[in-house]
């Protein structure tokens, strides 16, 4: 007997809202979501649609209405709750603004609990917009299947960060300079924040003032020197796996 297909099916679109999602919710959504729902995937009434808020999972939607511009979807059924999100933070200096939307969509693929721009002496780039990089993490959550998304913390100096870190998480360094392999260092940090410095690498007096902080723990991530983006990219990865 052939097996029933699973619904909805796999090609099913997920889409991020703001709205909160509940059994017998109708969403009106129009813009951007609605041209792709309508023009480019071509939907119409009665397909099914993967919503998500953020704050309680993801829920089975079908259009019930469609009109040029918007489309109305009635939500059914959660088919997920919000994942449990690994308990790591990505502090990194900004980069050059494509290298690092590339850092944020990959910190989310990864499953990145909070993401913090963290400026330091040798920036290249020192403007960052959190919304830009709020909508590159929505997309690759779209694409990767998170229930939940990355927090984008406000741009702030490293002393900021540094002062205001908290007890009791792990303060992992990625120290171009060496330190301990990140290896052995993750299987003990199970709540940590791995911090990248920019294209210029750390100041010595940055340096200094994190290696001076009681949560720091100096990393190596191999002999050769990585591009701040494949640091930032590999760092997590190791983390992720450590942790499995
Ligand atoms: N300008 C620096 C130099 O030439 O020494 C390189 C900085 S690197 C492009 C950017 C950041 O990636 C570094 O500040 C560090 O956080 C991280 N990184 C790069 N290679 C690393 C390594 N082998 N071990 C640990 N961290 C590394």
């Amino acid at each position: 007997m052939a097996a029933t297909p699973a619904w909805p099916p796999k090609s099913t679109p997920r889409l991020f809202v703001e709205e909160a999602l509940g059994e017998g919710v109708a969403l009106r959504i129009d813009g951007p979501q609605a041209h792709y729902l309508l023009s480019v995937m071509r939907l119409k009434a009665g397909d099914p649609v993967r919503l998500c808020d953020d704050r309680t999972g993801e829920w089975l939607g079908v259009i019930s209405a469609t009109a040029k511009r918007d489309l109305v979807v009635g939500v059914e059924a959660q088919l997920r709750p919000r994942e449990d999100v690994p308990d790591l933070w990505l502090a990194v200096a900004p980069i050059r603004k494509a290298r690092f939307d590339f850092v944020a969509e990959k910190a989310c693929e990864l499953g990145v609990a909070r993401f913090l721009p963290v400026l330091m002496q040798r920036c290249v780039a020192d403007k960052v917009k959190p919304d830009r990089l709020r909508a590159q993490m929505i997309e690759a959550a779209e694409q990767c299947g998170r229930t939940a998304l990355p927090e984008v913390a406000d741009v702030q100096t490293l002393d900021r960060f540094l002062k205001g870190f908290p007890a009791g998480r792990t303060l992992i360094f990625a120290d171009e300079e060496g330190g301990a392999p990140l290896a052995d260092v993750v299987r003990t940090a199970s709540c940590a924040a791995i911090l990248i410095g920019p294209e210029g690498g750390f100041a010595d007096a940055e340096r200094a003032a994190i290696l001076a902080h009681p949560s720091a723990v100096g990393v190596s991530l191999g002999p050769r020197i990585l591009r701040a983006e494949t640091a930032a990219l590999a760092a997590v990865a190791v983390w992720m796996a450590g942790q499995a």
